[in-house]
């Protein structure tokens, strides 16, 4: 299997949660790195004692954990970090944000990590876009992605300053770092890094056109927009469509590109998956 061989070779694990669903896909990806006979953990994921008992276990085999590098904080993502310190003892908490949860015991220790900052074997790219505060931590040429890359389909883009022009910058700029595989938060692992990276910039870049399209031909709604750009996001995915709508409206905005009397929803603090 072309994946375990990837996978084995960059000293890289797999546990996957039992939180399978529409935005979670099969599960959220826990991925554990080995790197001078310690494990890197990389987005504990839920908030499950099976899940994180077996992310435990997978550490302890690999001489246990020497930090946590968490890419967003998304509930599917983070929940787990309190549960896995409770588990591993305190460890260090790669964010970009300094963020440890409450309740964390005595002697773990936030790391905030920026664009090209090193924690542990990683490297950190700043990757907003589906989350302000998101991060992509790359450990030679294999890149834990989180929820900027997804194993299938695309991403739900939150809004937030710049979510989409920052999204596709920072699409371009793991494009140019050479990578081989990606490690997404959802779904299988990406054997193709630098395919699945053009697959998503010309993803965006055509749902861009097809809202540019829409608004010339006088859509002005969210509904008429989403029935003429979405029509392939099934009923539930349709929220994540309309959020994803607003990133991109926001980003025409920015351009001097969106006309007059268009619907931009709000959606107060909603922070999807
Ligand atoms: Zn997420």
């Amino acid at each position: 299997m072309p994946d375990a061989t990837a996978l084995a070779d960059r000293r890289i694990a797999l546990v996957r949660a039992d939180n399978p669903g529409p935005k979670t896909l099969t599960g959220t990806n826990t991925w554990l790195l080995r790197d001078e006979d310690r494990a890197w953990v990389v987005d504990p994921g839920p908030d499950l004692p099976e899940h994180l008992d077996a992310v435990a276990a997978a550490a302890e085999e690999r001489g246990g954990v020497a930090g946590i590098a968490l890419t967003h904080r998304h509930d599917d993502h983070a929940d787990g970090v309190l549960g896995l310190l409770e588990r591993v003892g305190p460890v260090p908490v790669a964010t970009s944000t300094g963020w440890l949860p409450d309740g964390a015991p005595a002697g773990a220790t936030a790391t905030t990590v920026g664009e090209g900052d090193a924690f542990g074997p990683f490297a950190v790219v700043r990757t907003p876009g589906h989350a302000a505060d998101h991060v992509v931590f790359v450990a030679g040429d294999a890149a834990f992605v989180g929820d900027t890359v997804l194993g299938e389909g695309s991403v739900l883009l939150v809004p937030h300053e710049h979510a989409l022009r920052g999204y596709l910058d920072a699409l371009t700029r793991l494009r140019a770092r050479g990578l081989a595989i990606l490690l997404p938060g959802h779904g299988p692992v990406v054997l193709d890094a630098d395919a699945k990276l053009d697959e998503y910039v010309a993803h965006r870049l055509d749902r861009e056109r097809r809202v540019v399209d829409a608004l010339a031909a006088g859509s002005r709604s969210a509904d008429e927009i989403l029935d003429a750009v979405w029509d392939d996001a099934p009923g539930i995915l349709r929220i994540a469509a309309a959020v994803t709508l607003r990133a991109h409206l926001d980003k025409l905005e920015d351009e001097g590109r969106l006309p007059e009397g268009v619907e931009r929803q709000e959606f107060g603090d909603f922070d999807g998956l």
